[in-house]
Formats: structure tokens, C-alpha cells, sequence
């Protein structure tokens, strides 16, 4: 090659993308029209040349056709067919790398498996009222969150699903109708991208797995679908979903896995982009952060810009309406503070949290990442607690140890934070507190409180692992007494769904890919065991009646009484009104702690395993209540009275 021709091929590859930087967009990567496909390969890679080919199948069969993609004057890899390219797919291929054909980044349809891109018409996927589907007001209802998997959910065959173990599922009346007399606010669907782990040539045999192992980032997962093969199936009937949840006043939550792909070798970001995606450690292996093989790095501009672009279309397309970050400590606060802003030009109630830690050891600076410890420098993102978790149940690290639940004293402080929602307090001693010695949330609704997820043991296994020999009553009435902490924290609430019907996963802890017979949601249980399932509703109920108020408020509002018994919890909160005080004890001890007071009239809405938004029962001039052993009260005394607790 001429020295001045090799110049020019350094200026094209180099130079170029370097100027064309501020202008790529990777949702435009096909661009369809029924005259003619453009197809573009934003922030040029240093390819020798890339190869588009179009293919008449989602998967085996010769291409119909092979182009040889050009750089356009931005310096990116571009090219048009020209006709109806409508039903086809697609692939890129670096031109003599030997990494295989990819889909692309931001395929937005794809066939099965999610092995090539398919060409369609979006405006063809919406459901018909679609775009009447607008859920700006539900937004701003108190949100109360649930967390389900398409399969657990629907794959009991006593419960009759149509369409079990599918997205559609989720509109079947019984659905709606279960979530709706909960009275959960939004669902937090696991991954529903399109994830590597299930075979969806492979429906008619069972798999099973949670998904967290990413694919195709912006199109649903085609084994939650009807029909994997047909590309627009997928995506009409996720969108029919999030309508009939938007139509019940149910939020649609997607849990996003951008911090690692199902491998680095076959991922689309390598096959097109090697080494421009992940981080690596000083010795130039990659680093592990995810616990997975690999860890994204958020903060090149390239990563940065591929999320940013990916939630804002998941918002725009699919109408959802929150965020939930897998490992997002590994992601860098730059990108995340980004990703609030985008998301408040659209519609600020839009919710983001996620997990304020990784799995491993991140190749990027501790203090820059969206670690739990970093979110009061995130405004509008919360993080899971694992304070109040682990203070209730016991620690992460022992499925057998116990915490405030199992008897063990020492737990308190962490659930009195857990209450507040996480920021600080005066009544609380953080020295005492299990793993911030810090408050981390500027307000509560930076904090996510729970006892139970998808991960690890489900509460009754915890239980019972926690607690050798336990009794079904006494399980039952600790479940109960865990959730009224979690639905009293001014922190959001969250539950493990299934819970509520006292589901079991057999006592397996990672339960990502076992069997429905591990991960099933017994449905006959919503009989068998009623009484719970009426006070996770009573409870959802009343707190949807309860204030929860900002951090300035709460330090004025809720006081906790610091004369109880070792194993009571107790606090105050002023209510609006002001004429009451709401009281609530949580008596973890077997004995009946009896507490008195000055006479009071008083209203009780959780006594004994049962509780409600309207009065169990109204007493006049009472002077003192009887909290049964392993169980909560919650009810309401005259303005300005004191508790107190027998020794
Ligand atoms: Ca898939």
C-alpha cells in the first residue's frame, strides 16, 4: 500500500470516529422504513470492515444477501438496502477477526435466541390501545413494590394459568385480580430482556432460570413469549402486559443487568467492540466484579452511553416505569447520576434503585461507583438495605444465624434504621448498627426495605433454617411480625412475591436455575393459609394510610421509646393530624409484653396476627394493651401520652 493511501486508511479509522463522537446513537443502529433499511454502527470500532448480512430465518439457512458496510462521512460504519426489508434478519461481523456474527448492540427485535436482529415495523407491535397507555399519575402513587418472576408466578397448574410461565400471564384476571387485593403498587419483574440461559427452541422441556445472564438488552425474553420465533410476538405481547398492569394502577418495574453479560467471548459488545466494553485488572485479565466472568465499564463513554440510551427506550417504547440496577455498585456514579437526570426530563417519578454493592472486586475507584454507602450523593436513586434485612432474619454471610426475629438481642439499632429509612436519626446509636456505621439516604424513599428477594433463602425457609425446630404457628407469626417492620419503615416497601401465600423454595438458597418444583408459587396456599394472606393485605392497606414524610419530618415525628424490653421495638409516629399518635411494637420475645399508660382512647389496626386499614377495635379510656409473644400492634393513643413498658 502507498505511504499516502495508508494515511488515509489511519485518518478514516482513528481520526474520524474520534470527531464523530457526540453525534452517535445506538437506537438507530437499524432504522426502518418500508422503502429502505439503514443500518449504522455507532461509535466506530477499529474494524477492518464490517460485514452486514440478511437472512430470510431467525436462525440456520444462507444469507439472501452480503454487504460490504462502508464508513460514512461521520466516520461510522454505515449502510442502506434499499426495499421492504420488513420480516427479515440481520447480523454484523467483523470483516477477519474470527468473532462471529452478532445481532448488534441494540437490536430492538431479534429471531430465537436472539442470534440475529430482526427487521420490524415498531408502530406494529403496539396492542390497540396503546397509545392511550399513559401512566404518569400512577407514578405518583405511594409505590409499594413487588418482586416476581414470569414462572414462579404462573407455573402452578392448580392455579390455571392460559398462558403460565409467560408474560402474558400477568394480564390474566387472576393475576390482575391477586395483585390488585394485595394491593401492591408495582411489579419488579427479574430480567425480561432477552438473557442466553433458556434454549427458546427448547420450550416443550422445562428450564428454568432467573435470566441475569444478558443477551440482547432491548428486546424482551423470547421464552416469556408465545411465540420465540416471531419476532414481533414478543415485544406486542410485553407491551400487553404492561398495559393491563398500567390499566389495574400497577407500575411496571424492569430489573436491568448491565453490569455483566452471560460472557465476555460471545457477547455482542466483544464481537463488535473487543475491549471496548468491560474492565479489566492491572494484569489485563478481566475483572470480575459481577461474580460472573466479567464486569461492564459504565464509565466509557461508549457503556455510558449504550445505558443511557437503553433505559430512556424501555421508557419510551415499553412505558416503563422503574429501574431496579442488578450490582449497582459496580456501575460508576457519573453514569447513574446521568441516568436520573435523562429519566427526569421524561417524567421525574420515574423510580431507579438497585443493589449498593457488587459481587467482587471492582477494577474502578470504590468511591466513584454507586455503592450503598455513595446514594447520598444520588439524589432520586435508591439501594436495598440490607441492615434492616439482615437485622430481622440474620446475617448474609449464615443461612442458620438468626437476627431480631430468631431472638437474638443485639439487632435492634439496625432495624431502628431500617424504620426511618436509613437517614439519620437521633435515636439511634450507629455505632450499633450491622453494616453502616454511617445513615446513607439523604430521605426514605432512597431506601428499600425488605426481609426477603429472590436471592437467598425466602422468609419461612430463613426461619426455619434460623430456628431449629420451629413451630408452623411460631413461623407463621414471625413471618408476620418481619413484614410489619418492612411495611412500617418510612423506607419503600418490598416483597419477595409469594410471601404472601408463605411460599417455600425447599430450603434452596441460590435458587437461579432449579426446578419449578423449587421456585413454584403454591396457589392452594392462598386458602390453607388465608389468615396470612388477609394480613399482608391488611397490612399493604393500612400503609397506604399512614404519612410517610420526608427526612426533617421523620426526625421530628417518630420517636422511639427507649425504655422497652430487650426484643421490643417501639416507636411513636405524630400523624398529620395531630390530635393522635400512632404507636407501633414489635415484640420479637415468647412473652405477652404488657404496656401501660396514662388513660387513652385508642384505635388498634394490627393486634395478634391480624391487621387492617380500618379499626380492629376503638377503646375508650384504656390504660394499658397486652402485645401477644412474636407478634406486632400497631394502633393510635391520644396526643402528647408516654408507654410504658413492663421490665
Ligand atoms: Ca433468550
Amino acid at each position: 500500500m502507498k505511504p499516502i493511501k495508508k494515511l488515509f486508511l489511519y485518518v478514516l479509522l482513528t481520526i474520524y470516529p474520534v470527531i464523530a463522537f457526540s453525534s452517535n446513537t445506538w437506537k438507530d443502529e437499524m432504522v426502518y422504513t418500508p422503502q429502505a433499511t439503514t443500518f449504522t454502527l455507532p461509535f466506530a470500532t477499529n474494524a477492518k470492515g464490517i460485514i452486514l448480512r440478511l437472512y430470510k430465518e431467525g436462525q440456520g439457512g444462507q444469507p439472501v444477501k452480503k454487504v460490504h458496510m462502508k464508513i460514512n462521512r461521520d466516520g461510522l460504519w454505515q449502510t442502506t438496502v434499499k426495499g421492504d426489508l420488513k420480516g427479515m434478519f440481520y447480523t454484523f461481523e467483523r470483516k477477519g477477526d474470527n468473532l462471529g456474527e452478532s445481532a448488534g448492540l441494540f437490536a430492538k427485535a431479534v429471531g430465537v435466541n436472539g442470534n440475529r436482529g430482526a427487521i420490524v415495523d415498531m408502530k406494529e407491535t403496539n396492542p390497540t390501545d396503546w397509545d392511550s397507555d399513559d401512566p404518569t399519575t400512577l407514578r405518583k402513587k405511594p409505590l409499594i413494590i413487588y418482586e416476581m418472576h414470569f414462572r414462579d408466578f404462573s407455573i402452578d397448574p392448580e392455579a390455571n394459568f392460559q398462558y403460565p410461565g409467560k408474560f402474558l400471564a400477568l394480564q390474566e384476571p387472576q393475576a390482575i385480580n391477586h395483585l390488585k387485593e394485595l394491593g401492591i403498587t408495582a411489579v419488579h419483574i427479574l430480567p425480561s430482556f432477552d438473557y442466553a440461559s433458556v434454549d427458546e427452541t427448547r420450550l416443550d422441556e422445562p428450564q428454568y432460570n432467573w435470566g441475569y445472564d444478558p443477551k440482547n438488552y432491548n428486546v424482551p425474553e423470547g421464552s416469556y413469549s408465545t411465540n420465540p420465533y416471531h419476532p414481533e410476538t414478543r415485544i406486542r405481547e410485553f407491551k400487553q402486559m404492561v398495559k393491563a398492569l398500567h390499566n389495574a394502577g400497577i407500575r411496571v418495574i424492569l430489573d436491568v443487568v448491565y453490569n455483566h453479560t452471560y460472557d465476555i467471548r460471545n457477547s455482542n459488545f466483544n464481537k463488535l467492540y473487543p475491549g471496548v466494553f468491560y474492565r479489566n485488572k492491572e494484569d489485563g485479565t478481566p475483572s470480575d466484579g459481577s461474580g460472573c466472568g466479567n464486569e461492564t465499564a459504565s464509565e466509557r463513554a461508549e457503556m455510558r452511553r449504550f445505558m443511557r440510551e437503553s433505559v430512556q427506550y424501555w421508557v419510551n417504547e415499553y412505558h416503563i416505569d422503574g429501574f431496579r440496577f442488578d450490582l449497582m455498585g459496580i456501575h460508576d456514579s457519573e453514569t447513574m447520576r446521568l441516568i436520573r437526570s435523562d429519566l427526569n426530563a421524561i417524567d421525574p417519578n420515574i423510580y431507579i434503585y438497585g443493589e449498593g454493592w457488587s459481587a467482587g472486586s471492582c477494577a474502578y475507584p470504590q468511591d466513584q461507583l454507586a455503592m450503598k454507602a455513595n446514594v447520598g450523593k444520588l439524589p432520586g436513586v435508591a439501594a436495598f438495605s440490607d441492615e434492616l434485612r439482615d437485622g430481622l432474619r440474620g446475617p448474609f454471610s449464615d443461612d442458620h444465624k438468626g437476627g431480631f426475629l430468631a431472638g437474638i438481642p443485639g439487632n435492634e439499632e439496625s432495624i431502628k434504621f431500617g424504620i426511618v429509612g436509613g437517614i439519620a436519626h437521633p435515636d439511634i446509636d450507629m455505632a450499633k448498627v450491622n453494616y453502616s456505621k454511617m445513615p446513607w439516604a439523604l430521605s426514605p424513599q432512597q431506601f428499600i426495605s425488605y426481609v426477603s428477594c429472590h436471592d437467598d433463602m425466602c422468609l419461612t425457609d430463613r426461619l426455619r433454617a434460623s430456628i431449629p425446630g420451629i413451630r408452623e404457628d411460631e413461623l407463621i407469626r414471625l413471618d408476620l411480625l418481619a413484614q410489619t417492620a418492612v411495611f412500617t419503615s418510612q423506607g419503600v416497601p418490598f416483597i419477595l412475591a409469594g410471601e404472601e401465600l408463605l411460599r417455600t423454595k425447599q430450603g434452596v438458597h441460590n435458587s437461579y436455575k432449579s426446578p419449578d418444583s423449587i421456585n413454584v408459587i403454591p396457589w392452594v396456599n392462598k386458602k390453607r393459609y388465608a389468615a396470612v394472606f388477609d394480613y399482608y393485605k391488611g397490612l399493604i392497606a393500612l400503609r397506604k394510610t399512614l404519612p410517610v414524610y420526608d427526612a426533617e419530618t421523620i426526625r421530628e415525628r417518630l420517636k422511639f421509646d427507649n425504655n422497652v424490653p430487650t426484643g421490643v421495638i417501639a416507636w411513636s409516629l405524630q400523624l398529620p393530624s395531630k390530635e393522635q399518635s400512632l404507636r407501633v411494637i414489635l415484640n420479637a420475645t415468647k412473652q405477652t409484653q404488657t404496656v401501660t399508660f396514662p388513660s387513652s382512647d385508642i384505635t388498634v389496626y394490627v393486634e395478634n396476627g391480624k391487621a387492617s386499614d380500618v379499626p380492629l377495635r376503638n377503646d375508650r379510656n384504656v390504660k394499658s394493651v397486652n402485645v401477644a409473644p412474636q407478634s406486632a400492634m400497631i394502633f393510635t393513643l391520644n396526643k402528647g401520652i408516654k408507654a410504658i413498658y413492663a421490665k
